[in-house]
């Protein structure tokens, strides 16, 4: 893949460096090359020192001036190193010299009038080269397999000359929504109508988990047309989420079906929300079948779903990470046996510490909750939390 186009993926095979980076010895600042011995090891740390300079050298430009007793060249950043040079002093720490400034009265032997430079700080020659090689040697892994691709990454490969990267494919999901009472979110809702919102909040999710997402479109509450769209999706997916018709009700036909034609595992999962849930597989594709109020479908996705299509994308690290944090407000529940996924927002407090406050409208149903969320606070069966407790959180994004 164009290494451009590989953010977020993850490297298949390990690239090994061919050749030195930096390729060349170069200066790390702008300044003077100068030989020590002329500037640290002179009286007062070569303070007050004067140098004739020969010349200057820039990025990009090779000089065969030769540095010797008494000389400096003028150099830029990256430029290559002359010959004779050992050290650079930064411009900050000069001044140039007009005739009249300058305490030395000598010619240089070709009778050429050169421009000369005094040192305005002791002991200023540093090692600003950058050696050949101090940022990768031939041999040196450059990305290992199973390297998330950065934008930092894109900067390695393209130093060593790498403009493709060989990664993991994206996996293909297909979302199927189900239910008799939506409708496009383009259109007007009838009498007893809703739009449609899991279906591109999950086509969302699944871009964002680095898959490639497919409309498999909505079907209603009917086993046969539930049927066909899990076979059409199954034939051409690598996983298919579905949303709607898994839990208790007479018209939850999604379950009813994925019993029938693949080996699938119902569940209810002890958590709130999200409560319902089937996976399995048909036709060796892994099935997520997620339930329809559509903040349990989010949160149903983030838990169960997204680590396994972040699994066939061939990452290492599967799950969100969690962080402590300390409630800024108070987490109230009521036991009930489920762990609770509290829809929280963030914010650093005057300590540094992570705060989170739980959003208004907690409703499985609520989606202005979950869209002003960056987090789910994980709140253990029991009371919940008062304000200033620690919990735990699970960072969305
Ligand atoms: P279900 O899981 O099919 O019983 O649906 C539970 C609730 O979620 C019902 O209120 C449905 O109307 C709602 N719902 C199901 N699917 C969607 C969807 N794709 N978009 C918005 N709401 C939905
Ligand atoms: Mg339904």
């Amino acid at each position: 893949m164009a290494l451009g186009d590989a953010v977020g993926l993850v490297a298949a095979e390990a690239v090994i460096a061919t050749e030195p980076i930096p390729p060349f010895a170069n200066s790390a600042v702008d300044g003077f090359g100068v030989r020590q011995v002329d500037v640290n090891d002179a009286p007062n740390g070569g303070l007050g020192t004067e140098l004739v300079v020969l010349g200057e050298v820039a990025a990009g430009h090779v000089s065969s001036i030769v540095v010797g007793p008494g000389e400096a060249v003028r150099i830029m950043t990256g430029a290559t190193i002359p010959a004779g040079v050992d050290a650079i002093v930064m411009v900050e720490d000069t001044e140039i010299l007009s005739d009249s400034t300058s305490q030395s009265s000598d010619l240089p032997s070709d009778g050429l009038v050169r421009e000369r430079v005094r040192i305005t700080r002791p002991d200023a020659a540093g090692t600003h080269i950058r050696p050949e090689g101090d940022d990768l040697m031939p041999g040196d892994v450059v990305l290992e397999r199973g390297t998330v691709l950065t934008p930092a990454h894109v900067g390695l490969l393209s130093t060593v000359g790498q403009i493709h990267v060989t990664v993991v494919r994206r996996p293909v999901v297909g979302v199927i929504s189900t239910g008799d009472e939506l409708v496009q979110p383009s259109t007007i809702p009838g009498p007893g109508q809703i739009r449609d919102s899991n279906r591109p909040q999950l086509l969302a999710a699944v871009a964002a988990a680095g898959c490639i997402p497919k409309d498999l479109g909505c079907a209603p509450d009917d086993a046969e047309a539930i049927e066909a769209a899990l076979r059409a999706g199954v034939a051409d997916c690598d996983a298919v989420l579905t949303s709607g018709g898994v839990s208790m009700g007479d018209h939850d036909l999604v379950k009813v079906v994925l019993d029938q034609i693949g080996d699938m595992r119902w569940m209810q999962v002890a958590i709130k929300p999200a409560k319902p849930f089937a996976f399995g597989l048909i036709n060796d594709i892994p099935v997520f079948g997620l339930p329809g109020n559509p903040v349990s479908s989010l949160v149903s996705f983030e838990l169960f779903a997204r680590p396994g299509l972040r699994v066939l994308g061939g990452h290492v690290i599967t799950h969100r990470r969690r962080f402590q944090a300390i409630a800024a407000q108070d987490f109230r529940r009521r036991s009930d046996g489920k762990t609770h996924f509290v829809r929280a927002s963030l914010e650093t407090g005057p300590g540094g510490e992570l705060l989170a406050a739980p959003t208004a409208g907690q409703g499985s149903h609520q989606l202005s909750g979950l869209a002003s969320a960056e987090a789910l606070v994980v709140l253990a069966d029991g009371d919940g939390a008062l304000a200033g407790d620690p919990i735990q959180l699970m960072l969305l994004g």
